[in-house]
């Protein structure tokens, strides 16, 4: 393994405080949380009382005023740990950061402190029924009226559907002028017509919820458009680069934690009267797993170190997040197929990992989206 070098002391310290934490506090709810279809709450607050919710919020807006390593750490071990459930990554990575940098200063004042100790959850609402690679396609609309905008719509798929109390949420405000009619707002799931569904059943992340939402006239005050109005499309790309980083993050920690359970596990086993360890193809696809893992995670670190000085552009996070994601996946189906049956038993994380990997190659944008984004950059000149 390559030392890795984006890391610092104080973030190996932070590593094991959240490895510990999680391990006390979350790996013994895990199977519990997965067959109510969500985490407690109390694991927020939890996480909220340690530091480990929005850890790069500056210290004026409430935060500890780290750098998006400290984010990195924590996401790494909920992912080595398999705990697909934990939607911090999307609070603090993602939807959050939409408040820090185009929210109001009433809106900051209002729902960061929240966001940090962990008593607002937060979302991010742009997928619809009829929309989600492209979402110049949404249908849900935002109507001025007066000191308010009135939403209709719907949304679906959307992480942290059930626990969210406020959702970062993208709305057509000049229908007929295509991404130069969209714009996003702060919509409180307590607001009057808002309405989760059902929490969706899925083949895997099955801790997490992941739900519909309905907006029925739903009226959200000015203060919490983010942005400028009809200006929301262009904060969406800009902000899908740090989103795509985070999913990437997820699954090469994950891909690492399956490879190292599989070299435990085939050294265990036996069968034609030695160890699985033992047969050359064992060693040979353990090799290449390994060597696709060392690839990916040195080209991520490098994408983290751009990202924290605000120099990661959008085609390089496609490529950290087709990369990250196409791995993970092909790590945990290998390792399945060197665990036998037991790899196809939910009680053996090796499982877990592989369904929870499959949908990475699709969220956050797909993976043929990401090849659009590169193809894009390679022609533009
Ligand atoms: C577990 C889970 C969690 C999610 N969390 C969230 C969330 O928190 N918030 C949120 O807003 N959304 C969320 N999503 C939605 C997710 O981002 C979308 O599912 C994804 O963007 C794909 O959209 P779609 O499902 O509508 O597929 P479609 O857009 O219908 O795509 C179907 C297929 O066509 C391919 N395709 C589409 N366009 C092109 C093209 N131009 N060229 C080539 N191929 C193309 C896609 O790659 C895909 O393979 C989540 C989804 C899941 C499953």
């Amino acid at each position: 393994m390559i030392p890795r070098t984006v890391f610092e002391e104080d973030h190996e310290i932070l590593r094991r405080s959240v490895r510990e934490f999680l391990l006390e506090e979350a790996v013994p709810h895990n199977d519990r949380w997965e067959e109510q279809g969500q985490v407690d709450r109390k694991i927020w607050l939890q996480a909220g009382e340690m530091g480990l919710l929005c850890p790069d919020l500056p210290e004026d807006l409430g935060g500890l005023g780290l750098d998006f390593r400290a984010n990195a750490v924590v996401n790494e071990e909920i992912w080595r740990l398999g705990l697909s459930g934990i939607g911090w990554p999307l609070h603090s990575d993602i939807a959050a950061p939409y408040i820090t940098r185009y929210g109001t200063d009433e809106a900051k004042a209002e729902y960061l402190p929240g966001c940090v100790s962990g008593e607002i959850i937060t979302a991010l609402g742009l997928t619809e029924p009829g929309a989600g690679s492209d979402l110049q396609g949404i249908s849900t609309t935002a109507v001025e009226d007066g000191d308010h905008f009135v939403l209709n719509g719907s949304k679906t798929f959307i992480t942290n559907g059930q626990l969210s109390d406020l959702v970062v949420l993208a709305a057509k405000t000049d229908p007929a002028a295509g991404a130069k009619g969209i714009s996003v707002f702060l919509v409180e799931t307590a607001s009057d017509g808002f309405t989760k569904g059902t929490n969706l059943k899925k083949v895997g992340m099955k801790a997490q919820d992941t739900s519909e939402q309905f907006l029925v006239d739903v009226r959200v005050p000015k203060r919490n458009l983010l942005g400028q109005l009809n200006a929301g499309f262009g904060y969406l790309m800009s902000e899908l680069a740090q989103e795509r980083i985070s999913v990437a993050l997820g699954a090469v920690a994950g891909a690492e934690a399956v490879l190292e359970q599989t070299v435990a596990y085939v050294q265990e086993r036996k069968a034609f009267g030695k160890t699985i360890a033992a047969f050359q193809n064992t060693q040979f696809k353990l090799a290449e797993m390994d060597t696709d893992i060392s690839l990916a995670r040195t080209f991520l670190d490098r994408c983290l170190e751009l990202l924290v000085a605000g120099k990661l552009d959008a085609a390089t996070a496609a490529k950290a997040k087709l990369s990250a994601t196409e791995v993970y996946h092909r790590v945990c189906d290998e390792c399945v197929q060197l665990f036998g049956g037991y790899g196809y038993m939910w009680e053996y994380p090796v499982a877990r990992a592989w369904a929870d990997s499959r949908v990475q190659r699709i969220y956050a944008g797909s993976n043929e989206v990401m090849k659009l984004i590169i193809g894009r950059d390679l022609l533009k000149g």
